[in-house]
This record gives structure tokens, C-alpha cells and sequence, in this order.
């Protein structure tokens, strides 16, 4: 078999590795991507951001038809669900997005391999199981493989009616009862949508709170919003034991009955694909919880050879793996590349959403950091009004001496959009005043944050 150089391999075509393959291209190097998968695009285009957003969008037009048309004065009778077409539209969406890599791959004269790329040596790759074997060599190699569900011992998992959000993206009909194991983002997002479709939801979270890492007082919020929605929370659960039964499952857990449901959805994090990747054959050894070490420049013991995304170390979330993947590759290449870890933001995307960038309330008054925080309710801001979309709100925390950003969380209808102008503004340094003196269009949602950022200095106008 011939040997295939490239300046660039990257292993793995999510959006951390395809786009840093892409930004590479830009730079000038002649970039390889190897990827197991025949479509592109990774867990977040495949099974999924992409395709568990496209569901709750589908689940919320379902739920809006079914609970909120009435109030807008819109009379609908016999509204049913259609529930095949609605996964055709999913599926749809995701097949347009994976192919759009691939004319992206074109468009930058990235070479496409499809298998199983394993390091065999410095500077070595290996392809197998592949529909193109090939042996290549390559100055820099990136990892980028991203990550899978983690099993829980006592769940067997059975690729059915016990699962993981995979399955969850295609039950084939709405199920009667669903277990969720874990009240994280996969938890709380999935649930909602089989919630929205008519499936009664229990979720069994370990932890004293849902959404672990988030705001607390923002997700005490929003657990209350999601509970009027009908999802049933039990907290302090932790499960231990989850089969099949009959052609039910059952689920076992501390500090209550078992419950027999008709389908189970496990979602208590995920963990780093490492496996098969002969690491060993340039001496890279895993942290002890899995993850490949690196350091500041993504660069890991091996001289080369880097790793970006769910596989290293930090919030596994696929906009940190693309920042990540292109300040590796500036690096590589300009010699300069960087991420800013304090303007990242993270969405769940429930409704309403919940957005959050920088630092939250709870770990200010950890570190014993001075702030001040502003408020702001969406029942005060009246696009949220004529939206009929009044729950939730705004919170933003400055330092108590300089006003500088240090993080605002919110939970609100497009909280996911909105977080984005939080984060540039964190970004550029921001104080809560220069948020405050931001003219923001009337009426919009975003005027919300401002007003937050003038409850900073006590003078929020609208309430
Ligand atoms: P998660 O880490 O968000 O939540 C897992 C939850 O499971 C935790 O609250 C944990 O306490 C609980 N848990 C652990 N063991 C348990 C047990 N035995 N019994 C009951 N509960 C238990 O994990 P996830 O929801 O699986 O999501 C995985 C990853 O995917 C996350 O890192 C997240 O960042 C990412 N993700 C992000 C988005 C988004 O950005 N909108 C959406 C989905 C997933």
C-alpha cells in the first residue's frame, strides 16, 4: 500500500476536527481528514445538537398547536401526531448539514479518508476497516474523536428500549413512560421533547439539583418551569440497576420504589473516545479520567500530535471543540492561537432556554470574588409580552469594584441567541454599564439584558 502525505491529518469530522481542518485548508497546508463514519459531521450533526434540536422544534410546534394556539385566538380541532414524518424532517436535516461538509471538504481541497484511523508511530497513521485503507504520514497530526454516553454499571443498555440519547433521536411512537436516568443537558432537553409529545417523563437525577454547573438559582427556576410542563423530577435518586422485564423495563434507584416503564433513556455524561487510537505507539498516556493530556497549545507529549474537543479536558460541547480547533491550528501554522475559556457560552435548549456565559453566582460567592447582580424579569419586557413568552429571566454579575462582566445567565425564550451578545461582550472586556449604554432596538428580548445590566446599578426602567 502506498504511503499519503499531508501536511495536516485530523482524526475525526466533528465540528471540532472538520473545522479545524477546514481553517488549516485556509492557512495553506494540505489537510486530511479521517473519518470512521460515512457522513461527516460528527455525534453533533449525526446523533446529536443537530438532531435533538431538530426534534424539540418539531416537539414545541406539536405542543404550541396542542396548548398555546387558543390564547392567540386560533381555533384548531383534530391536531394529531405524525410522529414518522416528524423523524423524516429530522433526518432530513441532518443529511443536508453532513453532505454541506462535504462540499465544504471540496471547496478547501480537504482529502476525505472513511475508516479507522489508529497512530502507528511518530507521524504514522494507519486506516482500517476502511473503505480506503491507506497508510499516511503527516508533520502534524490532531485528535479529535470526540466523545460517546457513558454506561452507568447495573443499565444494560440493550440499543432498544433501554438507551441513550441515540435511540431517544428515533423512538419509533411516543412511549407511555420514560425514565431518564441523569437531570443534565441531555436529560432535561430529551425529556422534554417525549414530554411535549404526550409520554409521561420521570427523570431520576443523583444530584440535589438538576443541571449540574449551571446557575443554581437559574436552574431552581427553571426545574419549577419544566415541572408545570409535566416533567416529573425525583432528585437525590441514584440509579443503580436498569433491565429489561417482560417487554417492560424496570429501574431500580436509592430512596425509592423501582418504577416500571416502557423505555429508558440513560444520560449521566459522556466519555472520551480514545479507544483503538494506538496512543501507545507514540507514548501518549490518558488522564486518569480518560481524557488525552495537553497543554496550553494543544499539543500532547507526542511531538506532532495534538488533541481539541471532548477529548481533552474542559466543557464537552461542540463550540469549544471548533474554538479549540482553530486556535490549534493558528498556532500550528502563525505561531499565535488562542481560546477564551471565560466567554464560552453553553445553551440548553428546553423552553424556555437556558443560556449562560462566564462565571456563576455560586462560584463567585466560592471564590469570594466581590459582585454586584442585576435582575430582570421577561414579564417586564414586552417582546416577551407579545410573545405570550413572559417566564424566566436575566441575571447579570459584575465585579463589585470595577463592573467588569463576570458572567450572565439566563433563562428565557431564545436565552440561546441572546447569550451570544452577553458573550461578546464579556469577550471585549465589557462593564455592566457599557452593556447598559448599548441602544437596543424596541421592542426586543435582547432589551431584557440591558435591562439587567442597569439593575446592576440599580436602575432597571421597566420595573
Ligand atoms: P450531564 O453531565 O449534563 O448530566 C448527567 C447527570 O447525571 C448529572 O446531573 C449527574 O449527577 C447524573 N447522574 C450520574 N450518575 C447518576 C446515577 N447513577 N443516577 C442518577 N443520576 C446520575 O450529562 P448529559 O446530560 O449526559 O450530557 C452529556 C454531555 O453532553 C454534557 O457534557 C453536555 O455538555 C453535552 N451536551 C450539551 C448539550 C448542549 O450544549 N445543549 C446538549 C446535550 C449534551
Amino acid at each position: 500500500m502506498a504511503t499519503l502525505e499531508h501536511d495536516l491529518v485530523v482524526i475525526g469530522a466533528g465540528p471540532g476536527g472538520y473545522i479545524a481542518a477546514i481553517r488549516a485548508a485556509q492557512l495553506g497546508l494540505n489537510v486530511a481528514c479521517v473519518e470512521k463514519e460515512p457522513a461527516l459531521g460528527g455525534t453533533c450533526l449525526r446523533i446529536g445538537c443537530i438532531p435533538s434540536k431538530a426534534m424539540l422544534e418539531s416537539s414545541e410546534h406539536f405542543w404550541a398547536a396542542t396548548h398555546d394556539f387558543a390564547r392567540h385566538g386560533i381555533k384548531a380541532t383534530g391536531i394529531t401526531l405524525d410522529l414518522p414524518t416528524m423523524l423524516r424532517r429530522k433526518d432530513q436535516v441532518v443529511t443536508a448539514l453532513t453532505r454541506g461538509v462535504d462540499s465544504l471538504f471540496k471547496k478547501n481541497k480537504v482529502t476525505r479518508y472513511q475508516g479507522h484511523a489508529t497512530l502507528n508511530g511518530p507521524g504514522r497513521i494507519k486506516i482500517e476497516a476502511a473503505k480506503d485503507p491507506a497508510d499516511l504520514k503527516a508533520k502534524f497530526i490532531l485528535i479529535a474523536t470526540g466523545s460517546k454516553p457513558a454506561p452507568l454499571p447495573g443499565v444494560e443498555l440493550d440499543g432498544d428500549l433501554i438507551g441513550t440519547s441515540t435511540e431517544a433521536l428515533a423512538y419509533p411512537e411516543v412511549p407511555k413512560h420514560l425514565v431518564v436516568i441523569g437531570g443534565g443537558y441531555i436529560g432535561v432537553e430529551l425529556g422534554s421533547v417525549w414530554r411535549r409529545l404526550g409520554a409521561k417523563v420521570t427523570v431520576l437525577e443523583f444530584l440535589d439539583r438538576i443541571l449540574f454547573g449551571l446557575d443554581s438559582e437559574i436552574a431552581a427556576d427553571a426545574k419549577k418551569l419544566f415541572e408545570k410542563q409535566g416533567l416529573e423530577f425525583r432528585l437525590g435518586a441514584r440509579v443503580t440497576r436498569a433491565r429489561k422485564q417482560g417487554g417492560d423495563c424496570l429501574v431500580e434507584y436509592e430512596g425509592g420504589e423501582p418504577i416500571i416503564c416502557d423505555r429508558v433513556l440513560l444520560a449521566v455524561g459522556r466519555v472520551p473516545n480514545t479507544e483503538h487510537l494506538g496512543l501507545e505507539s507514540v507514548g501518549i498516556q490518558l488522564h486518569k479520567k480518560g481524557m488525552i493530556p495537553v497543554n496550553d497549545h494543544f499539543a500532547t507529549s507526542a511531538e506532532g500530535i495534538f488533541a481539541i474537543g471532548d477529548v481533552i479536558t474542559g466543557p464537552m460541547l461542540a463550540h469549544k471543540a471548533e474554538e479549540e480547533g482553530i486556535a490549534c491550528v493558528e498556532r500550528i501554522v502563525t505561531g499565535y492561537g488562542h481560546v477564551n475559556y471565560d466567554a464560552i457560552p453553553a445553551v440548553v435548549y428546553t423552553q424556555p432556554e437556558i443560556g449562560s456565559v462566564g462565571k456563576t453566582e455560586d462560584q463567585l460567592k466560592e471564590s469570594g470574588v466581590e459582585y454586584k447582580k442585576g435582575l430582570f424579569p421577561f414579564r417586564a419586557n414586552a417582546r416577551a409580552r407579545t410573545l405570550s413568552q413572559e417566564e424566566g429571566k436575566i441575571k447579570v454579575l459584575a465585579h463589585a469594584k470595577t463592573d467588569r462582566l463576570l458572567g450572565v445567565h439566563i433563562l428565557g425564550t431564545h436565552a440561546g441567541d441572546l447569550i451570544n451578545e452577553a458573550a461578546t461582550a464579556i469577550a471585549f472586556g465589557a462593564s455592566s454599564e457599557d452593556l447598559a449604554r448599548t441602544c437596543h432596538a424596541h421592542p426586543t428580548l435582547g432589551e431584557a439584558l440591558r435591562e439587567a445590566a442597569l439593575g446592576v446599578a440599580n436602575r432597571s426602567l421597566n420595573i
